[in-house]
């Protein structure tokens, strides 16, 4: 989310006339015959299962229609929620992003900066949050010692992913380099707090190079080596995006953060009204939409979307 460029909706407001009826064709930086309709989807290949699955809600905000889809009615708004995932898996925890910062109910002022904080007053409206809405709060609901979660998969280092990473340190912390150096460098104008990112950090690197494809994505990662999570690159929204896909007991869930804010942006495809790279987020959209029609046994989670939202088991329930 990044409720604060709204310049950037009215840039795509402008643009969007070129953007009206544009449909997945070639795939993006191909001069050749490649196009989406003809990817390959790479199976899945057998593997462990995780325990279960949650969303965890941080909160919920109001964002212009207009951000969440390029072109939309720039008057209008819609309410949407500001999760988190957590995966237990042999007896320990995997947090995917880690919500809104708790801060921001207690003491926003002191969270931002006084001065940032006076400028995002208008922002901090549009936000429903309550104390125990926390990632934190909500692990330590279900029983969950915070030391038990081993690890942290940062989707994307925007703030409504990583505000209660601090509450963490004591997991190991998984994100490409491009998504740590956005978090770390590229400001809150950005969408991006780097207090997020402290040097104490335990990290270790996604990084795709080399790795095989899966799916309909270029390369992806063996989180655990058995199958049971694998992350793929879905940049584009952030420069280092990644996705989660976990083999529930109920099957196959992509978690794919703000790839596509909706499935709408995926099904029509609509791109969405912001966005750090639009070749590359219109090519993951693509690909996303490419595995939507190949592949429906797959469940696709945007993070931003109210009605997959609703249809998600929140604690203490879980696929
Ligand atoms: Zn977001
Ligand atoms: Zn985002």
């Amino acid at each position: 989310m990044k409720q604060h460029l709204r310049f950037g909706a009215i840039v795509f407001l402008l643009l969007f006339p070129l953007l009206t009826g544009a449909q997945c064709g070639a795939a993006a930086g191909t001069a050749g015959p490649v196009r989406y309709g003809d990817l390959a989807v790479v199976p899945v290949p057998d593997g462990a299962q995780v325990t279960r699955l949650t969303s965890l809600l941080a909160g919920w905000a109001r964002m212009d229609e207009a951000h969440l889809y390029a072109g939309g009615d720039s008057r209008k708004t819609a309410t949407v929620p500001l999760p988190a995932y957590l995966i237990e898996r042999q007896g320990k925890y995997l947090l995917v992003d880690t919500g809104l910062a708790p801060a921001l109910t207690t003491d926003p002022a002191l969270y931002l900066g006084k001065c940032a904080a006076y400028l995002a007053r208008d922002e901090l409206k549009r936000l429903n949050l309550r104390p125990g809405w926390d990632v934190p709060a909500r692990v330590a609901a279900m029983g969950i010692d915070p030391a038990k979660v081993t690890d942290v998969v940062i989707t994307h280092a925007h703030f409504d992913h990583t505000g209660a990473n601090r509450a963490f340190l004591s997991a190991t912390f998984h994100l490409t380099d491009a998504e740590l150096h956005a978090g770390r460098h590229g400001g809150m104008l950005g969408g991006y707090m780097s207090d997020d990112f402290p040097a104490a950090m335990k990290i270790q690197k996604v990084d795709f190079a080399g790795t095989k494809p899966l799916l309909t994505f270029p390369g992806s990662v063996d989180l655990y080596g058995d199958g049971s999570i694998y992350l793929v690159p879905l940049p584009g929204h952030s420069p280092g995006q990644v996705g989660v896909l976990a083999r529930t007991p109920h099957g196959l869930v992509l978690l794919v953060g703000d790839a596509a804010y909706t499935l709408r942006n995926i099904e029509q495809p609509v791109l969405m009204g912001v966005y750090d790279d639009r070749d590359a987020t219109w090519d993951t959209l693509c690909r996303l939409r490419r595995l939507v029609q190949a592949n429906p046994d797959v469940l696709i989670w945007p993070s931003h979307d109210p009605q997959v939202f609703r249809e998600q088991p929140t604690a203490p329930d879980s696929l």
